[in-house]
């Protein structure tokens, strides 16, 4: 198969594939389409034969399978050696990463390792042309990203070195439909990895359960500081349990001690994308709206009309929580 491929970092945890990997490629294939390339998936763990051929119907032409007692888990070293050999071997012109704390950790250490230009935490990817003096560069991954603390959305490129690599933040790409049965296959390799290598052992990991799934909610009812304080904001959290939703905050209200950062939304919070959001007292700063505008219906409850909220919302309530907020919960009891 010809190279200069687009690769995606598929993370795995005991074989079962990271959220954000499959997103990505997905979005891969995009990006591979639009440039006549093919899609590759780098996967590193052990005893993943069946997840490997899993993940070809996700459109993926070829999945590179490392194989280890030592890759089971993530350890930065022999993943670091184990990408940068297949990288070598395999000449893609992008590689993407989820934003995870393995990507994160992941992907500085092959940028440096291969003197190569990284970006972190994208939102979203394109592939466009670029003039750096005088040389116009032909289809290179645009890396966009919200910078200067997401009042500018800014557009990096590495033009001048291959792969470009990003990191990108989870749920912020599409999901596609796979297409079972589709052609691609699985290339095996032994992956070389030095006893150097292997300074870090994990003895036990211990995993916590996650009680708040705010990606997937199909209703997110997100309170701000607009709910005024804790009890304020449990009523909230009531109009959540009424609609069988989950709950979600802005970063102030998570900041002022009314409920745990878990359920913040937002750029540096969880992307989100349900089918109703219901925004109660938040004022809809770019921040929060970069993890929440895709979101299929937004309805705003909000006592100032001019909130700029309102500029993405379906659906608008200006009025005070105190008043709307038991409304709401005693019209779709009466309903109900
Ligand atoms: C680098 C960076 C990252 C950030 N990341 C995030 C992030 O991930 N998520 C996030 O949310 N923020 C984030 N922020 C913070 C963001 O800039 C805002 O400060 C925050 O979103 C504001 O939260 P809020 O809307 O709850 O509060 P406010 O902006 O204070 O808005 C409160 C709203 O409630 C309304 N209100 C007041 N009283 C009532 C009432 N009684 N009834 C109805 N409405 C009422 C007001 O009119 C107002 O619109 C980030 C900031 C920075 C700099």
């Amino acid at each position: 198969m010809n190279k200069n491929n687009v690769m995606v970092f598929v993370q795995q945890d005991d074989g079962v594939v990271a959220d954000v990997s499959i997103e990505l490629l997905c979005k891969a294939r995009e990006l591979a389409d639009s440039l006549h390339v093919s899609v590759e998936a780098a996967f590193l763990g052990d005893k993943l034969a069946a997840a490997a051929k899993a993940l070809l119907a996700y459109k993926v032409d070829r999945v590179n399978l490392m194989q280890s007692e030592h890759l089971a888990h993530y350890t930065p070293l022999p993943y670091t050696q184990v990408m940068v050999d297949l990288i070598k071997e395999r000449e893609p012109q992008i590689v993407l990463y989820g934003a995870t704390t393995t990507g994160r950790d992941l992907g500085p250490r092959i940028a440096s390792a291969l003197k190569v230009g990284l970006t972190a935490d994208c939102t979203d990817l394109q592939i466009g042309d670029h003039e750096l003096g005088g040389t116009t560069y032909k289809n290179i991954l645009y890396q966009i990203r919200p910078a200067f603390g997401g009042n500018i959305i800014a557009t990096i490129v590495s033009p001048e070195k291959k792969p470009q690599m990003a990191t990108v933040r989870e749920g912020v790409m599409k999901l596609t439909a796979q297409e079972p049965g589709y052609k691609g296959e699985v290339i095996e390799y032994k992956p070389g990895i030095g006893v150097d290598l292997l300074v870090s052992q994990i003895l036990e990991s211990v995993r916590e359960e996650k009680t708040v799934n705010l990606k997937g909610a199909q209703i997110i009812v997100a309170g701000g500081m607009g709910a005024g304080s804790k009890e304020g904001f449990d009523q909230i959290v009531k109009l959540a349990q009424a609609l069988n939703a989950e709950v979600g905050a802005s970063r102030a209200a998570v900041d002022a001690g009314w409920v745990n950062k878990a359920h913040q939304v937002g750029q540096t919070g969880t992307t989100v994308r349900p089918k109703l959001y219901i925004a109660c007292g938040i004022s809809g700063s770019i921040q929060h709206r970069a993890g929440m505008a895709e979101s299929s219906r937004i309805i705003a409850i909000n006592s100032d009309p001019q909130a700029p909220i309102f500029q993405i919302a379906h659906y608008g309530i200006i009025g005070d929580l105190k008043d709307v907020i038991p409304a709401f919960i005693k019209a779709y009891k009466n309903k109900a």
